[in-house]
């Protein structure tokens, strides 16, 4: 039997949480990994940039 593959990238990336903010400007939700959450991020739909630092998580309480 061969040793199993790691692959290091894989596993950090199981770390990530995603996170869900909706564009203030046309309400598309847009989905980020917590990795990403400090980068400037812009909406898929209309392209206002969408301040994930400003943004609530839903559903968290
Ligand atoms: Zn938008």
């Amino acid at each position: 039997m061969s040793t199993p593959q790691h692959c290091p990238g894989f596993e950090s990336f199981r770390n990530l949480k995603s996170f869900v903010c909706k564009c203030p400007k046309c309400g598309a939700p847009k989905e980020i990994f917590s990795d990403e959450f400090q980068k400037p991020h812009k909406c898929d739909s209309c392209g206002e940039p969408i301040d994930f630092t400003q943004c609530k998580l839903e559903g968290a309480s």
